[in-house]
């Protein structure tokens, strides 16, 4: 029977409809089932942190809906449907509280990232988002637009919290950023490459905290005041929670198969479990946790060729990353997780241009900022392949 089952796919982010895009190179007809909580429109994540910059409210944003996605994949797209068990043995899975149960020839996790909720007290926790989708970008839209909100707190100086900052300056906001760390972007950037960040935000009109936590959000006269546990005050209309990510694997942890930071594979992005693999911001793939597009569109074209009876391990160049500030322009290639080296910097202002050197003088990583970005492609032919 289990000849005769389709692929099914958990998850249409840019991971599962990359793969089936990439699959129907190779295999037009065999059947694949693609499964989603949320409503399967095929959008650009990247897309949610520069909406007010380029005025796109969800819709806009969203390309294709699910029964077009289908269409256009000669895939079955069933949404709004949570899966929660996978019985490895028997190969099937089980979706909601009823007993649908589906058999799988090959599963494919696909599953993303949860957004990392901070501790926060409160009777205003209702108005503090997380935009870590479609449907929550229309919420945070929505209630902007409902709350006739001025100014915006936002809690995570990183990536997703910096880009929210530059993208609601431009939208015309107040925004006062807060972080526990000293800079921007501090677990991507040396400390004179986070600085400049912040100078290019702050000549915009960007406030931030950097040092305290947000221990409260409470209603005020006016709006809202967010408490920091150094004393501070914040008032603003409206509070955006952006401390983090963390790869989704109960799911897996739950049927038993190996976890770690991510749902972890080998390079052929097999899992512990026969006929499972996994993919996209949900999979450590030997050791490495990327929650970038770039790896995941990787992992795509291999599993693809894999799944189509040609087994082919995932490959990995150096892939640096652009942080969409514009206020101060962000390429980054950190090194890898446990590489030793140091920092070398060179800075005229805002622009940087820091190498993260090893211990035999190899470039391992870089991080730029303002004109230094236009080293870019210099640096790049550089560094090593994260995994050749
Ligand atoms: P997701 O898009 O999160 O998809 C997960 C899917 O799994 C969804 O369809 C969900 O419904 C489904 N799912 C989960 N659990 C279940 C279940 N139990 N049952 C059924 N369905 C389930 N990366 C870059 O490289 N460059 C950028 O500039 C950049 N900017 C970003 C800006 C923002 C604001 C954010 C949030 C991320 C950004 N990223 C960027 C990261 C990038 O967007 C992600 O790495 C990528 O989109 C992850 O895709 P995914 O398919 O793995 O996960």
């Amino acid at each position: 029977a289990s000849n005769q089952a389709a692929i099914v796919i958990i998850g249409t982010g840019l991971a599962g409809y990359g793969l089936v895009r990439e699959l129907r190179k190779y295999d037009k007809d065999s059947p694949v089932i693609m499964i989603t909580a949320d409503d399967g429109r095929a959008y650009s994540k990247p897309m949610l942190s520069t909406g007010f910059t380029k005025n796109t409210d969800a819709d806009a944003l969203a390309q294709k809906d699910a029964g077009g996605m289908g269409e256009d994949l000669n895939a079955s797209v069933w949404t709004l449907t949570k899966v929660t068990a996978i019985d490895t043995t028997a190969q099937i899975i089980t979706i909601g509280d009823q007993e649908t149960q589906v058999h799988y020839k090959k599963l494919v996790l696909a599953l993303g990232a949860d957004v990392i909720r901070p501790p926060i007290q409160g009777d205003a926790q209702n108005y503090v988002y997380s935009v870590n989708d479609l449907l929550d970008y229309d919420d945070f839209r929505t209630a902007i637009a409902k709350n006739n909100v001025k100014k915006v707190c936002i809690i995570g100086g990183g990536l997703i919290g910096c880009e929210f900052t530059n993208d609601l300056i431009n939208g015309g906001f107040e925004t006062e950023t807060v972080d526990p760390l000293g800079y921007c972007l501090p677990t991507l950037l040396p400390e004179a490459a986070g600085k400049a960040v912040q100078a290019g935000l702050e000549a915009k009109g960007a406030k931030f905290h950097f040092g305290p936590l947000v221990t409260e959000v409470n209603k005020s006269a006016d709006g809202l005041e967010v408490s920091l546990n150094n004393g501070e005050k914040i008032s603003c209309d409206l509070v955006l929670s952006a401390v983090g990510v963390r790869p989704q694997i109960k799911l897996a942890q739950d049927a038993g198969i190996t976890v770690n930071r991510g749902i972890a594979t080998n390079r052929l992005l097999e899992t512990s479990a026969a006929n499972v693999y996994a993919m996209g911001d949900c999979a450590e793939v030997a050791g490495h946790v990327l929650v970038y597009v770039a790896p995941l569109m990787a992992q795509a074209r291999a599993l693809a060729k894999t799944l189509t009876g040609e087994p082919t391990e995932v490959s990995y160049p150096a892939m640096p990353v652009t942080i969409k500030t514009p206020a101060c322009p962000v390429t980054v290639s950190p090194a890898p997780r446990d590489a030793k080296g140091t920092w070398e910097i060179e800075q005229d202002g805002v622009n940087v241009v820091a190498r993260f050197v090893g211990t035999d003088g190899e470039l391992l990583g870089f991080a730029l900022t303002g004109e230094g970005t236009k080293q870019k492609m210099a640096l790049q032919k550089l560094l090593p392949a994260i995994m050749p």
